[in-house]
């Protein structure tokens, strides 16, 4: 069974990290999940005013902005466990995961089903729970990560991974770049109504995640790419925009 139990409530809160980045703090009322962690202290912040347990932290990549507080969070909260890329290393104890394995969260009664989307990242994971896809730097909300050490091949077929999953699925992912991606999916498709009606929309909102996959599909050009080279050379325009 992957998904959460009906019968208790499960609240997703953005911690924000850093200039733009996004820690997702899962909760019931006594226990936490954090998905990467880049700076401990607003997660033991926000856990302490909110007097709730941390029991597991979910790392999706190897960038500092997503691992920077796992250490202390560790010395703070000594029976979390962290999950993190089989194809990383890592400098903390961690529980290592790939393409498809399953982890179950007891404390939350929360399953994640786990796929690897390499392209930022050779290692990149993310974490689903059959409505929540938390995608760290891969997807983002009207754009993509930028290619680090994964390919662009690689990112085009994680990308292409990702469109096959419920269209419900809510996107959330690492950063808060909807605006200027927004900016830059104009510049290549001024006429969509879709992105003119997405850019309206968000332009009050501080907060923009999550999105969901079908506003994805309609309106982020980095999904309606039919080739690997298309999709290089957007990427390659982003990177010069
Ligand atoms: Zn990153
Ligand atoms: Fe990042």
């Amino acid at each position: 069974m992957t998904g959460y139990k009906d019968n208790q409530l499960i609240h997703i809160h953005p911690v924000e990290a850093f200039q733009d980045n996004y820690i997702w703090l899962i909760h019931n009322d006594q226990n936490s999940i954090v998905v990467d962690p880049g700076d401990a202290s607003p997660v033991i912040e926000i856990l302490e005013r909110k007097n709730l347990n941390l029991v597991a932290i979910l790392v999706t990549h190897h960038h500092a902005d997503h691992i920077g507080g796992v250490l202390e969070l560790q010395k703070k909260y000594p029976h979390v466990k962290i999950f993190a890329p089989k194809k990383d290393k890592y400098d903390f104890v961690n529980i290592s995961l790939q393409d498809g394995d399953e982890i179950n969260i007891p404390e939350l009664q929360i399953n994640y089903k786990i796929f690897e989307i390499p392209g930022h990242t050779q290692g990149h994971i993310a974490y689903y729970d059959m409505k929540n896809l938390f995608c760290g730097d891969t997807l983002f909300a009207c754009g993509c990560g930028k290619i680090f050490d994964g390919t662009h091949e690689q990112m085009y077929n994680s990308l292409k991974k990702i469109s096959g999953l419920s269209k419900d699925t809510k996107i959330y992912c690492g950063h808060e770049y909807t605006k200027k991606n927004i900016a830059f999916a104009l510049s290549v498709k001024p006429n969509n109504s879709d992105l003119l009606l997405r850019d309206e929309h968000v332009s009050n909102l501080k907060i923009t995640i999550p999105s969901t996959l079908s506003e994805e599909l309609k309106t982020n050009p980095f999904l309606n790419c039919t080739s690997i080279e298309a999709f290089k050379a957007l990427r390659d325009l982003k990177d010069q925009y």
